[in-house]
């Protein structure tokens, strides 16, 4: 049997024509010994680097004492963490899970348990925005607000509205729909790095409080410290409800979670979610010792002066170049608005200066480096844009 003309793996990703075997802080090593400088951090996962010693120890040393046990057994790395993650949000209780979508599931879940329990509604409504994106799976796919993740793959899971991002008419219809939620990124990363308006989000944050609305915020991509704080609504002003994380809480190990307050998190009852992977003694290790790094080290202010010497180069490369339209974004979660395809500058970028970076969306070049870079390396990403735009 001829079978092996395709590749094993499915086909679902377009991926670029290099192999990465290796990788350590701000580098990445190829199969042929090549090395680039990656500033996309497998899409805002890595962000402490490729391999950071303070995971990689943490995690070795529980490799030879238990990897998974199930939920049915306290799990203590998993109570550290959701402790860390607690102690450093708003929020009180944390539920884990495996990834993004996931997280994004349970925080449908638990807005569903709290329109019946608490709410006393029949069918629970979920308003999210256009253009936002919530992940994969049938219900995230659904809370998705861009068509073309939706296409192929109805019928939807039924209970979304979307309503316009950034908009105040959006709160007029929010008040008038009744939802038992909002589910909404703060900056819309995969939709084309889109920073919410602080004053419309303070505005959607009172309605939700007013009308007993639960606000939940998507900070799968923008958690960790990708915008400058821990937390990207810590910017905001706002106490969300719900905080769904995942990305770069493992420093690239899988692992997804809700941190909810307490009179949401009350509604999730023994054998009303569950997850058989979620919170694994190996993954919140990992998540452990990410967010104690995080938070116990001045990593964050050093993130913040690497941000405002890019952002400040990335505004002349603007003003310079007139391939480049516009930057926009907040910390290290940057977009510039190109003049053509996004894609070609990913690909010189990579082709001939060995520079790693991504797209969002068919004219947004995304960069995201990690929150460990260091000046030489800024310096050196920005010779090389200066070199890809013209
Ligand atoms: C990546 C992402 C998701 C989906 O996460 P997965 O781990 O790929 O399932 C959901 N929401 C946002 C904002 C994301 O950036």
């Amino acid at each position: 049997m001829y079978k092996q003309t395709v590749s094993p793996v499915m086909h679902t990703y377009g991926r670029f024509p290099i192999t990465l075997v290796e990788g350590k802080g701000s580098y990445v090593w190829d199969d042929q010994g090549t090395k680039y400088l990656d500033f996309s951090s497998g899409i805002a996962t890595c962000n402490l680097g490729h391999v950071p010693d303070v995971v990689e120890h943490a995690v070795q040393e529980q490799l030879s004492k238990l990897w998974h046990c199930s939920n049915l057994y306290h799990i203590p790395s998993q109570e550290k963490l959701a402790q860390a993650l607690t102690e450093n949000s708003c929020g009180d209780q944390v539920f884990f899970c495996n990834s993004g979508a996931e997280a994004n599931e349970a925080a449908i879940k638990i807005a569903k348990k709290y329109g019946h329990d608490i709410l006393q509604q029949d069918n629970p409504l979920i308003i999210t925005f256009n253009n936002s994106f919530h992940g994969r799976t049938m219900a995230t796919l659904s809370a998705t607000g861009q068509k073309k993740i939706q296409d192929g793959f109805t019928p939807l899971t039924p209970g979304f509205a979307y309503l316009p991002f950034n908009e105040d008419e959006s709160l007029d219809a929010l008040v008038k729909q009744k939802p038992a939620a909002v589910l909404v990124e703060l900056v819309q990363g995969e939709g084309g790095v889109i920073p919410a308006d602080p004053v419309w989000v303070s505005k959607l944050s009172a309605i939700c409080k007013e009308h007993d609305i639960l606000l939940m915020i998507d900070e799968i991509q923008t958690g960790m410290g990708r915008t400058g704080k821990l937390f990207a609504y810590q910017h905001y002003g706002i106490e969300p409800d719900v905080i769904s994380v995942a990305k770069g809480l493992g420093s690239g190990l899988p692992i997804g979670a809700i941190i909810a307050k307490e009179h949401v998190a009350r509604v999730f009852t023994p054998g009303t979610h569950g997850s058989t992977f979620g919170g694994n003694p190996i993954v919140t290790t990992a998540g452990l010792a990410t967010v104690n790094h995080l938070t116990q080290t001045d990593i964050l202010d050093e993130a913040n002066q690497i941000a405002d010497y890019l952002w400040n180069e990335l505004q002349h490369l603007a003003e310079d170049k007139k391939d480049v339209k516009s930057v926009r974004g907040k910390g290290l979660l940057i977009g510039l608005e190109v003049d053509g395809k996004a894609i070609d500058y990913v690909n010189k970028a990579r082709e001939e200066h060995h520079l790693l970076i991504v797209v969002a969306g068919p004219h947004i070049v995304r960069l995201l480096p990690p929150l460990t870079a260091n000046q030489e390396e800024a310096e050196k990403f920005i010779a090389i844009m200066n070199k890809i735009f013209s």
